[in-house]
């Protein structure tokens, strides 16, 4: 009761905002009716290990795109809410800006409601850890943000620092410039600290967007080395392949 109390004050404080173009909406938690038309879902046909979708009809066949085919990812099955573009880009862009938290649990309902097949078999949620070059422009990691809302409202345990970002300490002499670049970047680690924490669970990794799944990749390929079951993946977005 307390809870909707607080609930109630709040939306009598901040009336409700479209989470993809920021202005005010009657739907709670929702968009305005431009961006509901300019957002796509992902429901019917997907591919069952990235989630992009295909054409043709849901006929409950677990189908696997050209693109996984011939690369199979690190993860096994793979969901996404919404392609990013139009609506959706813009809902990321305002959960990027940081400044608008309340972007968070629509955002993971919605990937809740995407992600339920793979809820369903998770132990632990870990999020793809910020890049450490934008941990100066942003105050917070939003692929962590929409972990922990998950969850809290499906009572799975998150560890938000499983996944860490570590700089590569190779000694430089003798490297290319290429090389050292390479050396120079981030590279992804299971935190020592808690990697018990993913030892033969099943891993749903979390990200607010996927592009070439390449980083996703990283993290997945990490906790199977550290000795996990399982991995899946689940985002608020995806940029579709032309397929
Ligand atoms: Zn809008
Ligand atoms: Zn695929």
């Amino acid at each position: 009761m307390l809870a909707n109390m607080f609930n109630g004050l709040v939306r009598a404080a901040y009336p409700p905002l479209c989470v993809s173009c920021g202005v005010e909406t009657e739907a709670e938690n929702g968009l305005c009716s431009d961006c509901w038309g300019d957002t796509y879902f992902i429901d019917g046909a997907i591919c069952d290990s990235c989630g992009t979708p295909l054409i043709g009809e849901d006929m409950g066949d677990e189908l696997i795109c050209d693109s996984c085919t011939h690369a199979p990812p690190a993860w096994i099955q793979g969901r996404a809410s919404v392609v990013y573009d139009g609506g959706g880009r813009r809902i990321i862009l305002a959960l990027k800006h940081g400044d608008r938290l309340d972007v968070v649990i629509p955002l993971a309902e919605w990937m809740i409601k995407s992600g339920a097949d793979l809820l369903r078999k998770t132990d632990v949620i870990i999020p793809v850890p910020l890049h450490r070059s934008r941990l100066f422009t942003r105050k917070y990691n939003q692929a962590a943000a929409l972990g922990n809302q998950i969850a809290k409202r499906t009572n799975i345990q998150t560890v938000p620092d499983l996944l860490i970002r570590t700089k590569r300490t190779k000694m430089q002499k003798g490297m290319s410039r290429n090389e050292r670049l390479e050396n120079q970047s981030d590279a992804i680690q299971v935190n020592p600290r808690f990697v018990q924490m993913i030892v033969d669970k099943n891993v749903l990794l979390i990200d607010d967007v996927m592009t070439t799944g390449a980083t996703m990749s990283t993290c997945a390929n990490e906790c199977i080395s550290a000795g996990a079951a399982t991995v899946n993946t689940l985002v608020f977005a995806r940029v579709a392949r032309d397929e």
